[in-house]
């Protein structure tokens, strides 16, 4: 291949010099009175096209000598008149076709070196890029209206791939890029990648000259890669014959997420049994209850029964008594057993004030037995939250632990928790501010996973609480009271949406 340009090279050289000496010939020797020494110009170029600069520069002062030696011989010793102004001319001819030769050779140089750079770019970047022909589309697709599925579907079918590097290949589990070369991308689209496909066809239909999406390809070893596109059209558009595309493989990182995600669930999940067990004599107490009650109804019913008339009202009374305390208990085991379940983060409609009161059912025994006076305000009314009922109910939960536990040195008549809630459009603010021992230096500092001051504490209930309300769009926040004691905020965004779900009825 290289001796074929070396000869190539050698046969266009000495074809210029034949081509130099017969013009030289001609303009010596025959008697044509024209600008002969023109023709030179057509020897620069013809060594230009495959020659390097000091070639060219050579031929055109070879061109000049000729034209120079070709007057002498014909004109020399004759006045100055017409001859010399035709070598004059013929001798400019000659110097502009060098100077545009040149000036044309540097420019050549300068795009195969871009060019090298670019490829160079291509082959060794540690991403995938590829550069697919989407212009049979482009012909048929109209600017400024939406594609359908027929039309997309089209697109993907005919845009062949130009080029791609290595890792393109590796990205979609091939050895060899040649076997993307040429061909669609077809086979590892997924549902993913055609919506994708949908989306950036859309893009470039209104213009955008950079796209970024993220999607899932299939391998051809039938796995699924997760990845980041970048597609950009050059500059121009080019009709989309050149769109150029970049894939980050995103995989490992999304699958890293997924297993904290999972991690951080399970922890949160922990943290509530973990506080729900501080809790078991309250919630012993909260089934105790209706147990007890129904025990004296059926009681009660039995007497009635036991008669010598027996009262069948009085004994329908205790049944219907029985069943309505019966639903009851059945209810805090519902409540108790949902907080207790491990299922994966809802989305629903939540009242807040109906949570606070099934919270508070909960606690309340425990805030008795040490004597805490609750006092509550702005629980009715409030505009519906969106988000995860049994960890809103956690956050709660937590929050009115930590306060009534932080009041165990207060003495007992100065033992008192607040709990207010008010709200605007946008965001509900809840406050629990208790009279216990405050923070002792920075707030923050309580929020830090595995803080704790407490012989049997965890130290992982606030920084829980405070991812829970995070996920959920809002703040939580902790700070002293001038009178002594400490404040918990909770601030979450009102939900937008209408209130129209079942969940919201179940919220308490
Ligand atoms: P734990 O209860 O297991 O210690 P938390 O993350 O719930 O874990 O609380 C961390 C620490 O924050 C507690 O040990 C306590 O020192 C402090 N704290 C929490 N709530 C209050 C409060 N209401 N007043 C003062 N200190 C508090």
């Amino acid at each position: 291949m290289l001796e074929g340009r070396a000869l190539r090279r050698r046969l266009n050289g000495a074809a210029a010099l034949a081509v130099a000496l017969a013009i030289f010939a001609l303009d010596a020797l025959s008697p044509l009175q024209g600008a002969v020494a023109v023709l030179y110009t057509l020897v620069v170029l013809m060594v230009a096209r495959n020659h390097d600069r000091q070639l060219v520069l050579a031929t055109s002062g070879l061109g000049a000598l000729l034209a120079a030696g070709a007057y002498v011989v014909s004109h020399g010793g004759e006045p100055f008149g017409s001859p010399a102004m035709r070598l004059a001319v013929s001798l400019v001819a000659i110097a502009v076709t060098a100077w545009l030769c040149l000036r044309n050779q540097a420019a050549v140089q300068d795009r195969l070196r871009s060019e090298a750079r670019y490829r160079t770019i291509f082959s060794a970047a540690g991403i995938a890029i590829w550069e697919t022909d989407w212009s049979a589309a482009h012909s048929v697709l109209r600017r400024g209206q939406e594609p359908d599925a027929a039309a997309i579907s089209r697109v993907g079918q005919t845009a062949v791939l130009r080029d791609a590097n290595d890792a393109a290949a590796r990205l979609f589990g091939l050895t060899d890029r040649a076997a993307l070369i040429g061909g669609t991308l077809v086979a590892y689209y997924t549902p993913a990648a055609e919506a994708t496909l949908g989306r950036i066809v859309s893009a470039l239909l209104r213009g955008d000259p950079v796209i970024d999406e993220e999607t899932r390809f299939r391998t051809a070893a039938g796995t699924t890669v997760d990845v980041v596109l970048r597609v950009t059209l050059p500059p121009g558009g080019d009709g989309w014959s050149r769109v150029l595309v970049m894939a980050l493989d995103m995989t490992e990182r999304n699958r890293a997420q997924a297993k904290l995600a999972q991690s951080q669930a399970e922890l949160t999940h922990v943290s509530r049994i973990t506080t729900l067990g501080q809790l078991a004599a309250s919630i012993a107490h909260e089934v105790n209850q209706p147990l007890a009650a129904i025990l004296t109804f059926a009681n009660s019913g039995k007497r009635w029964l036991a008669r010598e008339a027996p009262d069948a009202a009085e004994v329908a009374d205790c049944l219907g008594n029985i069943a309505t305390t019966a639903t009851r208990a059945a209810d805090v085991i519902t409540r108790i057993r949902d907080l207790a379940r491990r299922a994966d983060p809802k989305r629903e409609r939540v009242i807040l004030g109906p949570l606070v009161d099934a919270t508070l059912d909960l606690l309340r025994r425990e805030l008795q037995a040490h004597g805490v006076a609750l006092h509550l305000s702005g629980l009715d009314g409030l505009p519906p939250i969106y988000g995860d009922r049994v960890q809103i109910q956690q956050v709660l939960m937590n929050l009115l632990l930590n306060a009534d536990q932080a009041m165990i040195a207060t003495p007992a008549d100065q033992r008192s928790l607040s709990l207010e809630v008010w709200h605007d459009a946008e965001t509900i603010v809840l406050a629990i501010r208790d009279r216990g021992v405050g923070i002792a230096g920075n707030p923050e500092a309580l929020f830090a996973p595995f803080f704790t001051t407490k012989v049997t504490g965890l130290g992982m209930g606030l920084s829980i609480c405070r991812s829970i309300i995070e996920q959920h769009g809002g703040t939580l926040v902790a700070a002293n009271n001038a009178d002594g004691g400490a404040t918990f905020t909770v601030r979450l965004p009102v939900t937008q949406e209408t209130p129209s779900d079942h969940d919201s009825a179940r919220a308490g």
